[in-house]
C-alpha cells in the first residue's frame, strides 16, 4: 500500500490519535506542536491572554477547577481505556483536567509517538506546492535555545497534511448586544477565566449556559455577591433550582446600560460589576495559505468550515489535506480516532473516496438540508442527534467495529444528567452501574 509522509498540525488529542492511526497504516507522520508538550487544550495554563476578551495569544481555555463533563470510561480512545490506575492524579469518574493530560501523555508514550513530535514548533504556513506532484509545503518556525539567535525557520514538502489545531482557543462573542460597547464594567470571555477570586463580592452576569457557563457560574457564585446567568432555554429549565442562593437564571440579555445596568429580555434588570461571556469559540486556520492556484483551502463562514465532506475532506483537494476534530457535541476522542483511521486508510488507498463531484454534491445537499430546517451555519459541525450515525458511518468505512452500546448509553445518560442536575451530575450516577460493568469487561482486553 502506498505510504505517505504526512504533516500533522497539533499534538492535542486529535493530533496524537491521528499520528498513531497514520503510522498504524504504514505512513510516516511528522507532528508539529507549538507548545512545549503534548495534550493541547488539556495543558492547563495559569496565564490568560492579555486581552480579557481573550483574542490572540494563549491557547488554553481551561479553568483551574475544571473536571470533565463526560465520565472517563466513555471519553477515552476506543482501544486505550481511560481508567483510574496507580498513576492516577485524580481517580474520580469525572476527573480534573490534570488526569486527562496524564492520560494523553500516557497515550503518546504507550504508542511511541513522542519521537514523531516536534515540540515548540509553530506551523506558520501551509501551501500547495506548485511542483505538479500535489504535495504541500509546510513552513514552521521554532525558537533556538541560544539567546540572541533568530528563530529557526524550516520549509519542507509533505505528501499530505492533517490539520488538528483545535477550536477552543479563539473566543466567539454573542451577536451584538445593544449598549455593550459603552458598558462601564469589566468584561471577560470564559477563554480567559481561571479562578473566581477576582469576582469576590461582585455582581456578575454570565452570558451563555453551555457546560463552561454552568461550571463558571457556580465557581463564581462561591465568592460573588450575586450571579445572574443569561440563558437561551426552555421555561422548565429556567425554573430548575440551583444549589446557590445567590445564583439566578434569566432569559438572554436585551441591552447593557451606561450606569452598569444589564437588562434581560423579560425586562428584569441588575446593576452589575462584571460580565463573563461563555459564548463559545471560533474555528481559525491562520496558517492555511491556499491551493496551487492561491485559492483558499477552505472558508470559515459563521463558524462553518467548508466545504468539507463529512467534516474532514475538502472535496477538490482530498485526500491530501484533511481536518480532524471539527465536530462538537459528540464523544470526541473516539470520533477523532474514527476520523483518523478513515483518513489513514484513504491515504494508503485501502479505502476509496467518492469522486470530488460526488463529494461536492453531498456537501451541498447537507447544507441545503440545514437551510431548509432553518439551522444556522454555525451548527454545521454540531453532531448532536446525528452523532451515532456519523460514528457508524466512519467505523463502517474504516473497517472498525461499531462504537460500543455501553459507551453510547453512558454518554446519553451523562448528557441528560448534566442538563438536569448541573450541581451534582459528576458525583451521583448510580443509575448506569450495569453499563460500567460492561465497559470494564471490554477494557480487560486492552489492559
Ligand atoms: C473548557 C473546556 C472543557 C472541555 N471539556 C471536555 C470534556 O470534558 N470532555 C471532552 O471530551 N472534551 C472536552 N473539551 C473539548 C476538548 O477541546 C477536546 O476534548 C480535545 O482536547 C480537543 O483536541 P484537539 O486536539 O482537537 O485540540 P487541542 O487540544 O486544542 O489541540 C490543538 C493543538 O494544536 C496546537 N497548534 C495549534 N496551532 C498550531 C500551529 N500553527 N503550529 C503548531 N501547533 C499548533 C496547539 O498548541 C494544541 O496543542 C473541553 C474543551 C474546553 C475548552
Amino acid at each position: 500500500m502506498p505510504s505517505s509522509r504526512v504533516a500533522v498540525i497539533g499534538a492535542g488529542a486529535a493530533g496524537l490519535v491521528a499520528a498513531r492511526e497514520l503510522r498504524r497504516e504504514g505512513h510516516t507522520p511528522v507532528v508539529f506542536e507549538r507548545a512545549a508538550g503534548v495534550g493541547g487544550s488539556w495543558r492547563y495554563q495559569d496565564a490568560a491572554s492579555a486581552d480579557p476578551l481573550g483574542a490572540g495569544g494563549v491557547h488554553g481555555s481551561l479553568y483551574a477547577s475544571l473536571r470533565t463533563n463526560l465520565p472517563r470510561e466513555c471519553m477515552g480512545f476506543l482501544d486505550f481505556p481511560f481508567v483510574a490506575d496507580e498513576g492516577s492524579v485524580d481517580p474520580r469518574r469525572f476527573p480534573g483536567h490534570q488526569e486527562v493530560l496524564r492520560y494523553l501523555e500516557e497515550f503518546a508514550r504507550r504508542f511511541h509517538l513522542l519521537g514523531l513530535i516536534r515540540l515548540e514548533t509553530d506551523v506558520v504556513s501551509v501551501r500547495r506546492d506548485t511542483g505538479g506532484r500535489g504535495r504541500w509545503r509546510v513552513s514552521s518556525s521554532s525558537p533556538t535555545k541560544l539567546a540572541g539567535e533568530p528563530e529557526e525557520a524550516r520549509s519542507e514538502l509533505f505528501d499530505a497534511v492533517v490539520v488538528c489545531n483545535g477550536h477552543f482557543a479563539e473566543p466567539r462573542l454573542a451577536e451584538h448586544i445593544a449598549g455593550m460597547d459603552g458598558w462601564p464594567g469589566k468584561q471577560t470571555h470564559s477563554h480567559s477565566y481561571r479562578l473566581p477570586d477576582p469576582f469576590h463580592g461582585q455582581v456578575v452576569v454570565i452570558i451563555g449556559y453551555n457546560p463552561s457557563g454552568m461550571d463558571i457560574s457556580r465557581d463564581i457564585a462561591g465568592v460573588a455577591k450575586e450571579v445572574h446567568v443569561a440563558i437561551r432555554a426552555a421555561p422548565a429549565e429556567m425554573q430548575s433550582a440551583t444549589a446557590h442562593a445567590n445564583l439566578w437564571l434569566h432569559p438572554m440579555v436585551d441591552r447593557a446600560e451606561e450606569d452598569g445596568g444589564v437588562v434581560f429580555q423579560d425586562g428584569s434588570r441588575v446593576k452589575a460589576d462584571a460580565i463573563v461571556h461563555c459564548t463559545g469559540y471560533k474555528y481559525n486556520f491562520p496558517f492555511l495559505d491556499g491551493d496551487q492556484d492561491g485559492d483558499p483551502v477552505i472558508a470559515v463562514d459563521d463558524n462553518r468550515v467548508g466545504p468539507l465532506y463529512k467534516h474532514v475532506f475538502p472535496p477538490h483537494l482530498a485526500p491530501h489535506i484533511s481536518f480532524i476534530g471539527l465536530p462538537f457535541k459528540a464523544i470526541l476522542f473516539p470520533v477523532f480516532q474514527l476520523q483518523s483511521s478513515w483518513v489513514a486508510g484513504v491515504l494508503s488507498g485501502r479505502i476509496e473516496l467518492p469522486s470530488p463531484e460526488e463529494m461536492t454534491q453531498e456537501v451541498a445537499a447537507f447544507y441545503s438540508d440545514m437551510e431548509a430546517r432553518g439551522c444556522p451555519k454555525r451548527f454545521t459541525h454540531d453532531l448532536g442527534a446525528s452523532t451515532f450515525e456519523y460514528e457508524d458511518w466512519l467505523a463502517e468505512r474504516s473497517g472498525l467495529e461499531r462504537m460500543e452500546e455501553w459507551r453510547r448509553a453512558i454518554y446519553v445518560a451523562a448528557r441528560g444528567r448534566l442538563r438536569g442536575r448541573p450541581e451534582s451530575y459528576r458525583d451521583e450516577w448510580d443509575d448506569d452501574a450495569h453499563l460500567l460493568d460492561q465497559a470494564h469487561r471490554d477494557f480487560a482486553k486492552y489492559l
